[in-house]
């Protein structure tokens, strides 16, 4: 775990105790980094308990990342150079997760894509001021980016727009300001966002029995590989996605398919028939 003593972060998208913004969060304050908060306004009651006591948070500021003032308006309360930033926010209707992706709205498409995609260029163009040469940013993922997964719908179209400007960002930002971008691909976490996911508990307990691991991740296994991301021992690293997904993105069938496969050839009778 490498010491972050005198690094700086900001970090996008607390909602609650749960939010992976929140465990991300933490891990920099516990490796000795400074964090800034930019929360929704409907999270701050929530947020200021968060806040009480930790004094690793230097700052928590509002901050709307779809309103162009909003974003201004924290950018201006910013004092000195961050070492990187994170971004954890998404967000679709919740109207265009229960209908079929053909009944999706023009309107609905644009909502997801701007919160859950083009808020990462916002950022990005904001914070570069404001940024360190060398820093890191980090957004987060999900495999429904590339694999249908029932339930995420426009969703899955926002996060592979997501994907293709953490390398669209890497390629622009790295030549002038050394600046590397990244995702995490997490696989599911229990959280108020993951809620809005119809299905969500049933893929939880099956992603339980199906990865690799046999377990789901945390918002700690997160966490660790987005602060690696973010932090010099990741030097080399940009324009990537890591899956921290317990290997689920690394199976191609379920595991039930080995019992079926293998149980067979335990019963069948030694030497040739
Ligand atoms: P969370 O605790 O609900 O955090 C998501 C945050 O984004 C919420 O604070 C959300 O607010 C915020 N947000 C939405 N619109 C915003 C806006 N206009 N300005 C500022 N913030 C806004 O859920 P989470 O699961 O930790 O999600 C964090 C990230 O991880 C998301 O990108 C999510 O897609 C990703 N992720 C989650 C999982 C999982 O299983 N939990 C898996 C892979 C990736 P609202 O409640 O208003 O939307």
């Amino acid at each position: 775990m490498q010491d972050l003593t005198g690094k700086r972060f900001i970090v996008y998208g607390v909602a609650s105790d749960t939010s992976l913004a929140w465990a991300i969060a933490r891990d920099l304050g516990e490796r000795g980094a400074n964090v800034t908060l930019a929360y929704q306004k409907r999270f701050m009651s929530r947020v200021l308990q968060l806040v009480k006591d930790q004094k690793w948070i230097e700052q928590y500021e509002e901050c709307d990342v779809t309103v162009e003032d909003s974003v201004k308006g924290f950018h201006a309360k910013l004092r000195g150079r961050y070492d990187g930033i994170v971004h954890a926010i998404a967000f679709a209707p919740a109207e265009a997760l229960m209908k079929p992706i053909t009944e999706t709205t023009a309107q609905d498409f644009a909502t997801a894509m701007n919160v859950s995609a083009y808020s990462l260029v916002t950022v990005v163009r904001h914070g570069l001021p404001h940024l360190n040469r060398n820093a890191g940013v980090v957004t987060l993922t999900y495999l429904g980016a590339e694999r249908v997964v029932p339930g995420y719908r426009v969703m899955g179209t926002a996060k592979a727009a997501l994907e293709s400007l953490v390398r669209e960002l890497a390629a622009s930002c790295g030549p002038a300001y050394g600046l590397r971008v990244n995702a995490v691909s997490a696989g599911p976490v229990k959280t108020l966002a993951a809620s809005g996911v119809p299905g969500f508990d049933m893929i939880l307990d099956w992603m339980a029995n199906s990865t690799p691991l046999r377990r789901n991740v945390t918002q700690q296994d997160v966490a660790k590989a987005a602060n690696f991301l973010l932090s010099s021992d990741a030097s080399g690293i940009t324009g990537q996605v890591i899956y921290v997904d317990a290997g689920y993105s690394s199976v191609g069938a379920p595991p039930e398919l080995e019992r079926v496969l293998i149980e067979p050839r335990i019963d069948a009778p030694e030497g040739p028939i």
